[in-house]
């Protein structure tokens, strides 16, 4: 591709985000396929910014954005439409900007559900659980109402006033019911963590770098967990945190959270491209480079 040539510029708004894989991710795909694109990190330093910053991609003609921490709710009044689904839990991760309007979509519902459709008739009708109360919890929530009609999503948090405002304005929140993770060290917790065919972590707890990087949210999932679970880690980086070391041994299957990174990027490509993501390059130099930097973190 020659340098002259004009690219498609594409990004990802968030605060201190310099740590993203996303470009990997994006410029990886558009090399593989050859497409004259290319990706890069917008930090923006606070939300009152946020606005002309959209205004601002509509002048340049900046072809879309990923969205992430912490403006996935703030970019919303900015766009001019929204996807069911980005609407469903007001946050947008998504955007796409066609000669001036902006649409917001939110793809990391589809792409927590993308790794547990081959357990699809295990969940339905099952209680599942959840660790957390942000952005990434109400997405899962969401997903597994859409896909999996649990019968129940079980909701593990510190504070239960914090739940309570990640549901407000979420139409279903009758499926929902917050629980304490104070209330996990007691019998009942226990059981009720046992009965769930899958459990998420929707927290940091667990990522490299961090002072629990070794944690897990489950102190105890080696002797709790059991086969017949799905034990869910958003978090990537491990690849094998401690939650889903004690998974394996205690026979439950496992979900990566490279897994749910890879989908829902594969689906803002799309939207952006309307090209397939060749995913297994992506993962086989995402994993490789996630492997490098932990190495490199550890030392
Ligand atoms: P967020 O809005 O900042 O929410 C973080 C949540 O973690 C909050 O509920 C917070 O509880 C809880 N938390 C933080 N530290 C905790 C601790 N020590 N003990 C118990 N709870 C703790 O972040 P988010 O956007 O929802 O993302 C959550 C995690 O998922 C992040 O690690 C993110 O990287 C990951 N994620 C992964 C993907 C993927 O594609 N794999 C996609 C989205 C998110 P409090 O409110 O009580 O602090």
């Amino acid at each position: 591709m020659s340098k002259r040539q004009a690219k498609k510029v594409f990004g990802l708004i968030g605060r201190n985000v310099d740590y993203s894989w996303s470009p990997l991710i994006h410029n990886t795909a558009f090399e593989t396929i050859g497409l004259p694109c290319v990706y890069t990190i917008f930090n923006i330093a606070g939300p009152e910014l946020v606005g002309d910053a959209l205004r601002g991609c509509r002048a340049l003609g900046i072809s879309g954005f990923s969205v992430t921490i912490p403006y996935k709710k703030t970019v919303v009044p900015f766009l001019d439409e929204l996807s069911p689904e980005a609407k469903a839990i007001g946050a947008v991760n998504t955007i796409v900007n066609e000669n001036g309007r902006l649409s917001g979509h939110n793809t990391d519902i589809a792409g927590f559900a993308a790794p547990l459709m081959p357990w699809a008739d295990r969940i339905r009708g099952k209680r599942v659980c959840i660790f957390g109360n942000g952005g990434a919890a109400l997405a899962a929530v969401e997903a597994f109402r859409v896909f999996f009609r649990p019968s129940s999503v079980l909701l593990f948090v510190r504070d239960l006033n914090k739940a309570d405002e990640m549901l407000e304005g979420y139409d279903h929140r009758n499926l929902v019911t917050p629980c304490r993770t104070g209330d996990l060290d007691l019998p009942l917790g226990e059981q009720q963590l046992q009965e769930c065919s899958v459990i998420v972590n929707a927290t940091p707890i667990g990522t490299v770098g961090r002072m629990d990087a070794v944690a897990s949210i489950v102190p105890s999932g080696r002797e709790l967990f059991h086969r017949g679970q799905i034990i869910y880690d958003m978090v990537y980086n491990p690849l094998e945190t401690r939650l889903l070391a004690d998974a394996h041994a205690a026979g439950a299957d496992t979900v990566s959270g490279i897994e749910m990174l890879i989908a829902q990027a594969a689906r803002a490509f799309f939207i952006w491209t309307g090209r397939e993501m060749p995913i297994d390059t992506v993962r086989t130099v995402l994993m490789r480079e996630i492997e490098l930097a932990g190495a490199v973190c550890r030392r």
